[in-house]
């Protein structure tokens, strides 16, 4: 039998993260769509990006009909970008942190008008497979803008979780990167991670051992860690 997880940030009760959560009033609103399978991950992130963000909201599913109906107003694609899972067709140019890619993957000459244009973004939540099949079961998303990040930071997973991911961070680092650079606000970026550094702290901690009960769990964690996906 397990402990009911955290009702806040859903982890198991030993590795909560509450008391790091700061959230930040953001204007670009963050959507995350979580693959059903991604939701039991224990390393994942999804929940504390939408803590994390008061403007934001979390939908655990594998396809919606369009964007309206997942958040209940009319909504401008144009306006709106998804994290893009394509190749991308580089030029002799450096890529940017971000850019805005078009069908074909090659970076936009207006991607700085776009970006500042922006209502709101799309993360997809899960491993590389699991996002490409929200992709493609939410045909909706082809009308959105792509965005494409090039982040130059080390993710905090390390190798926390080896099962190779789209860009190979963390929903939250992505977003949290996404929306420090839309806001023009760096520092949105390290207090957002807060939640994720002191997960990975808890997970890494030798716990004092005692009842049967907590070295069951902890034993579950170190799977979790072991197999990066525990499904
Ligand atoms: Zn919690």
């Amino acid at each position: 039998m397990h402990a009911e997880p955290c009702s806040a940030c859903l982890k198991p009760v030993h590795l909560c993260v509450c008391e790091a959560v700061e959230p930040i009033d953001n204007a670009v609103f963050l959507l995350i769509l979580q693959h059903p399978q991604e939701k039991r991950e224990t390393l994942g992130t999804a929940q504390i990006a939408h803590l994390q963000f008061r403007n934001s909201a979390l939908k655990v599913g594998l396809s919606w009909s369009n964007l309206k109906r997942i958040l209940g107003r009319e909504v401008d694609y144009k306006r709106w970008g998804v994290l893009y899972l394509g190749p991308v067709k580089q030029g002799a140019a450096p890529l940017p942190e971000m850019s805005i890619v078009d069908k074909g993957g090659v970076p936009q000459r207006d991607s700085d008008l776009v970006l500042a244009d922006l209502e709101g973004v799309i993360v997809l939540d899960g491993t590389w497979s699991q996002a490409k099949t929200l992709w493609w079961r939410n045909p909706w998303l082809l009308k959105c803008r792509r965005i494409v990040l090039n982040p130059q930071f080390r993710s905090l997973y390390g190798q926390a979780r080896k099962e190779p991911r789209r860009d190979s961070v963390s929903t939250l680092e992505a977003a949290a990167f996404l929306l420090s650079r839309l806001e023009a606000e760096p520092a949105i970026l390290d207090r957002a991670l807060k939640p994720f550094s002191l997960l990975l702290k808890k997970l890494r901690a030798p716990r004092p051992v005692a009842t049967p009960r907590a070295e069951a769990e902890e034993s579950a964690s170190e799977r979790a860690l072991d197999k990066g996906e525990a499904e």
